[in-house]
């Protein structure tokens, strides 16, 4: 255990920040996706911290946080023109870009890939860190591995005080869903991750299509573009089941199917009218529900839930980030009803 700093975002805090950043330790940031674990992305030792504290497999590459557009040119060895035409239109922003790296990020911030994540986020907090420290923040989700990512400063202090430097209190995070990770395969844009900004507006600037992994679990030869996708994710302890059909033919199939321990996750109260189950709602938009589901994840281990059923949300726009997160959460297990 050590002893985490708590840290307002005022600006002496930021000092504070940047200065333990450039000491090698890990720090704890609010950004508009999920809140961060961020380190010096290109110290060796700082980044194998953020390994240490999140309890993270190494071959999971980070993402790489910068304040300004130039820094790709520094942190990328190749930018190719469908990368600028995003990074102009969606930086700062919740959008990742997989790009050949620079030797000068080190093996461990990229997982051993000959690729990194890149990212400029539009959190005011974290770009002004980012600006004072002079150098790149790697920074993935500041969860336990394998929990549901933070989205309040609640969530980080549960799962990262005493494993971490400092922390920065920014708040909720607006959007709630870690960002959406793109690669590029000349022209095309490839949806790995799928988040707030969607395959809908990426299609404006080039072909863009969705890995398979964003929809299905892959069997154990596929090919893994990104090794995020291999990993259970923001499981919660309950055993979800997501449940795909309208809000009647959900409370028809629950109804048949209740016990005493199982709750509800649904959009709004309508969907649970009738039915003897505890719920938590995550709104009717996709936008809602993006920012409410990890959140409610949490809520329902707090409640002791031990089986959930889920409703699906909508698998286009931003929903199809809801929809990413939550059949992960359920471990795949869904039914069509
Ligand atoms: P996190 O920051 O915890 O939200 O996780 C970042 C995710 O981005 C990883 O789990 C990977 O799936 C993906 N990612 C980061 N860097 C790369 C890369 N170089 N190639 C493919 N995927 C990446
Ligand atoms: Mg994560």
């Amino acid at each position: 255990m050590i002893k985490t700093q708590i840290l307002s975002a005022d600006s002496a805090s930021l000092d504070k920040a940047a200065q333990l950043l450039s000491c090698g330790e890990v720090v704890a940031i609010p950004t508009e996706t999920v809140y961060g674990l961020a380190a010096n992305a290109l110290d060796e030792a700082a980044v194998k911290r953020i390994f240490e504290a999140k309890g993270r497999p190494s071959d999971n590459p980070l993402i790489v946080h910068i304040a300004e557009r130039d820094q790709l040119f520094e942190l990328a060895s190749e930018v190719p023109q469908t990368a600028l035409r995003c990074a102009e239109r969606f930086m700062p922003g919740p959008l990742t870009m997989i790009l050949p790296k620079a030797d000068c990020v080190p093996d461990v911030t990229s997982g051993g890939l000959d690729t990194v994540g890149i990212r400029m986020p539009s959190h005011p907090t974290a770009r002004e860190l980012i600006r004072r420290c002079g150098f790149a923040l790697a920074a993935p989700s500041a969860n336990l591995s394998g929990s549901p990512s933070p989205t309040s400063f609640r969530h980080v202090r549960a799962d990262m005080e005493g494993r971490v430097a400092a922390m920065i209190d920014g708040g909720d995070c607006s959007v709630g869903v870690e960002s959406t990770v793109i690669s590029f395969e000349g022209e095309t844009i490839r949806i790995l991750r799928p988040g707030f900004i969607c395959a809908e507006e990426l299609s404006e600037i080039a072909k863009t299509v969705i890995d398979k992994g964003v929809l299905e679990q892959l069997s154990a030869d596929a090919v893994v573009r990104s090794p995020g996708m291999k990993y259970k994710h923001y499981a919660p302890r309950a055993d979800v089941t997501v449940v795909e059909g309208d809000a009647e033919a959900f409370r028809s199939y629950v109804s048949k199917n209740l016990d005493s321990k199982t709750m509800l996750l649904v959009f709004g109260k309508e969907d649970a009218k009738g039915l003897d189950a505890d719920f938590v709602e995550l709104g009717e938009s996709a936008e809602q529900q993006a920012q409410n589901l990890f959140t409610a994840l949490r809520t329902l281990d707090d409640m002791g839930a031990e089986k959930v059923y889920a409703r699906c949300p909508e698998k286009s726009g931003v929903g199809l980030a809801v929809y990413n997160r939550l059949i992960r959460a359920a471990g795949f297990k869904a039914v069509k009803v």
